[in-house]
């Protein structure tokens, strides 16, 4: 009988919320575990077996010099590496300290702050290694993952959508947020998976899923500002948990641009309704 391929799931800087999602699969798990052999997931097991990979899974940004270190390691390990989440894809929500001091916020947050090693910026895995899939999503679709590895255990392609969430809306019925309520929404620069979740329930897509490709985030942000998103209201919504993402990323330096002229020298940058 063949030996079944390896898989690693390896996390850096994140939540653990994408690796609970693998945890999450339940009845598929069973199937999964017994098509590959798990040698590396310290969130399941503390029993480790050492490389090379057949695949490894990636949760979580680099934000330390350990960091980049060690996803080089991991690089020559794998055989083929996925990353997984807004942390893995984009930099996550703690990216949001590549527009800031991030050593205000060490000695804000930190007793001690000389201990703590970390970098200015919080930078997706692509920035410092060749990854061969992205699964998008702050957490990950469970739906998408069971795909990527159903797909790479048969050899066949990944179905993964490359469309807006915009589409999924309109698969399911959702009228627009935006156009029929006036909600600020980032669904149709966002990439699908989700299933449209938030519009669902009458909330703007606040973007989870990153920026779906070749979007120009920055174009829709006349139709936010006309939806009340304005000022530091909008350069929010597009940084929340893609901050590094470059189209949300020049978006929202944009949104604060604007919103800083708007105010004019030592005004208020809130542009806001008063
Ligand atoms: S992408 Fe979201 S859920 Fe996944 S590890 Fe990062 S913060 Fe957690
Ligand atoms: S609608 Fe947007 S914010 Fe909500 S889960 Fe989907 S991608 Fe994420």
């Amino acid at each position: 009988m063949a030996t079944p391929p390896t898989l690693a799931v390896w996390k850096f800087a994140s939540c653990d919320g994408c690796q609970l999602s693998l945890l999450d699969c339940e009845d598929e798990l069973l199937a999964v575990a017994g098509a590959v052999r798990i040698a590396h997931f310290l969130e399941a097991s503390s029993a480790v077996a050492g490389g090379p990979y057949d695949i490894s899974l990636v949760e979580g940004s680099v934000t330390t010099p350990a960091d980049v270190a060690r996803i080089h390691r991991v690089r020559e390990q794998s055989g083929v590496l996925v990353t997984i989440g807004a942390c893995a894809t984009a930099g996550g929500i703690q990216a949001l300290r590549n527009s800031a001091d991030v050593d205000e916020f060490r000695r804000v947050v930190y007793a001690r702050p000389e201990y703590v090693a970390t970098l200015a910026e919080s930078t997706p895995i692509s920035a410092h290694v060749a990854v061969d899939y992205e699964l998008r999503g702050c957490p990950i679709s469970r739906a998408q993952l069971l795909e990527l590895l159903s797909a790479l255990l048969t050899g066949r392609r990944p179905r993964l959508p490359t469309h807006s969430v915009c589409f999924e809306c309109k698969q399911r019925g959702t009228p627009c947020v935006l156009v029929a309520a006036g909600t600020p929404c980032l669904g149709p620069v966002t990439q699908a998976g989700c299933g449209a979740i938030c519009p669902a329930y009458g909330r703007g897509c606040y973007g989870c899923f990153g920026p779906m490709a070749g979007a120009d985030a920055g174009a829709l942000a006349s139709v936010l500002r006309a939806a009340g998103a304005t000022g530091p209201d909008l350069a929010r919504l597009y940084r929340t948990f893609n901050a590094a993402a470059p189209t949300f990323m020049a978006a929202a330096a944009s949104a604060e641009s604007v919103a800083g002229e708007a105010a004019g020298p030592g005004g208020d940058d809130d542009d806001s309704p008063k």
